[in-house]
């Protein structure tokens, strides 16, 4: 009875579940994967607002694949959305994967049957099959956090959501739009809208550090350099602690003098992005470091914003820079100085409904033809939870993460026998690069599935006192950092004593590629098979 019609699942068709389907096939599985968008893609299937734009250099933000990267390249260092999604589509292409693929199809449950070794999956086609693995696939910033405001249902205009874009065209030309939520995506959108849009009103609550990602055109020749080299290439990255090339801080801020400072974050600065997060090695922990660096986006701040009272909102005091994802963007404050852009703080004029015609916030009335939410994602266990994944005891993995995950190597999780969740809580994650960061687990589960098939294991799961050593390394890794007691979707924070678990990985890609290297080299040390 110890049968399966497949040897793994895969959940998601983003970048990691293409990959994933590609490796495993490649390596003589039987697959099949479930995808509930009706194409490839993932975020950026799903996130195709203007403005929509990756933050990794896309030298890097792609397969390292001897095969795919000399046959691509990319226009900009930083692409916008449909070049990613083209990309995407090209390597499922390449790989053949489609076949393997169920589209518009959700998962909607994973039983564990411990006696056969295998999870019974099933669909919202209606679609039930056995799997030896289920490998979810299903992204950590893939459940975006709906809009709960009252009246919303009463709107006439249309509303939409950034991480849920229609496919269908959304009219924003000559339109009065309305923008709820300043994150990364609020950021990027905002620009882009207002580039044509009658009027763009953005509604402020916390101000977030911006940077400019100084995009401009790829390099072809340092393209075509990586492209001659890729295996070289792909080992460099894998041992940088963010996957990419980007300088990494240039010692402790105390070790410069005042004009070598400031002569770093203009260097930085004008690289652009992701560099601004690591000017000095200890801005991270000490905020005296970590004043200098914010305070330098203030000042662009100031001497960007035209008007004083907008500048003022838009000013990022809440927090320290860094301890929440650093937006990057292509004009945002500039466009703060367009006449069809406005500013309403809702600290002081909080939205109260939505109405008919529009938005009703404590001091105004205001007519919109479009809402534009950006309001984040339930990010790490949002997409686990709705796949509803059960353990022999009727777990799911949140249930034993009531006070953290619990991981070894963010990929197992002791009682779900023969589950990976690639880039999870417990892994860099959404601390690198997330196409190198699936691409390095799906190696790693390919790994270990072809050892287990060599000794006729079927089942795997992490033993405990090797998750508790990693639980507790991770834990370690992020103790004197400054954005563990900041609120943000990586903190996870216990309800009972309001303990706080930073969940990625901040050790590093390059320390964990190390950490699982180390595994593959011993055995898969610290698993269990049968
Ligand atoms: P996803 O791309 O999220 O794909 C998961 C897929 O699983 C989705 O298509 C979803 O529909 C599907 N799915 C989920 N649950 C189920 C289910 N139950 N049944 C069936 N299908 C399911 N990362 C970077 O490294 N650099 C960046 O610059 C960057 N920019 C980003 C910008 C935006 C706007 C967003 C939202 C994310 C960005 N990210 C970035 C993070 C991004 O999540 C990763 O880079 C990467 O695309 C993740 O790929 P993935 O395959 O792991 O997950």
């Amino acid at each position: 009875m110890n049968t399966v019609d497949y040897d793994a699942v895969v959940v998601g068709a983003g970048a990691g579940g293409i990959y994933a389907v590609h490796k495993l096939t490649q390596a003589g599985l039987r697959v099949i994967a479930f995808e509930g968008a009706p194409d490839v893609g993932g975020v950026w299937y799903h996130n195709r607002y203007p403005g929509a734009r990756v933050d990794i250099e896309s030298y890097f933000y792609c397969f390292p694949d001897e095969d795919l990267y000399p046959r691509w390249t990319w226009k900009e260092r930083y692409p916008a959305q449909p070049e990613i999604l083209a990309y995407l589509n090209f390597a499922a292409d390449t790989w053949g994967v489609r076949p393997h693929i169920r589209f518009s199809t959700w998962v909607t449950g994973a039983q564990w049957e411990s006696s056969a070794h295998r999870y019974r999956v099933t669909a919202s086609s209606g679609e039930s099959v056995t799997a030896r693995h289920l490998v979810m696939a299903s992204g950590q910033l893939s459940k975006a956090r709906p809009p709960a405001f009252p009246g919303l249902e009463d709107f006439r205009g249309r509303w939409v959501q950034t991480a849920h874009w229609p496919t269908d065209h959304v009219e924003t030309a000559g339109k009065r739009i309305a923008v709820i939520g300043t994150g990364s995506s609020g950021v990027q959108a905002v620009p882009a809208l207002a580039r044509d849009a009658e009027n763009v009103t953005v509604f402020h609550r916390t101000a977030n550090y911006s940077v400019p990602a100084q995009n401009g055109p790829l390099d072809q020749q340092k393209y075509a350099d990586y492209a001659s080299r890729v295996s070289e290439m792909r080992e460099k990255i894998l041992h940088h602690p963010v996957g990419s090339d980007i300088p990494l801080g240039a010692g402790p801020a105390s070790s410069f003098s005042p004009d070598e400072q400031q002569a770093l974050l203009r260097q930085r600065w004008a690289r652009g992005g992701h560099t601004m997060n690591a000017v000095f090695s200890d801005q991270g922990t000490d905020i005296h470091a970590n004043t200098l660096v914010a305070d330098f986006v203030r000042q662009h701040v100031r001497d960007t914003v035209k008007d004083p009272a907008k500048a003022e909102i838009l000013m990022p005091h809440a927090y320290p820079i860094g301890t929440r994802r650093l937006c990057v963007d292509t004009g945002y404050y500039e466009a703060f100085n367009q006449s069809n852009v406005d500013l309403i703080d809702i600290n002081h004029d909080p939205i109260e409904r939505i109405t008919e015609k529009g938005i009703r916030t404590r001091n105004h009335d205001l007519e919109f033809d479009l809402l534009v939410f950006a309001l984040g994602f339930n990010a790490f266990t949002g997409a686990l939870d709705e796949a509803n994944i059960r353990n022999e005891l009727g777990e799911r993995p949140s249930d034993r993460w009531s006070r953290g995950p619990r991981t070894l190597l963010g990929l197992m999780t002791r009682g779900f026998p023969n589950l990976f969740v690639l880039t999870g809580p417990g892994s860099p994650s959404v601390l690198a690069n997330m196409i190198l960061d699936n691409v390095q687990h799906v190696d790693f589960v390919a790994d270990m599935l072809r050892h287990m098939g060599e000794r006729g294991h079927t089942r795997v799961e992490p033993e405990e006192k090797a998750q508790d050593e990693w639980t507790a390394h991770v834990a370690e890794a992020a103790s004197n950092l400054l954005r563990l007691n900041v609120e943000n979707y990586m903190v996870h924070v216990n309800r009972e004593d309001g303990t706080r678990v930073f969940m990625p990985y901040v050790g590093g890609l390059d320390k964990y590629v190390e950490h699982c290297e180390k595994v593959v080299a011993d055995d898969f040390v610290g698993f269990s098979f049968s």
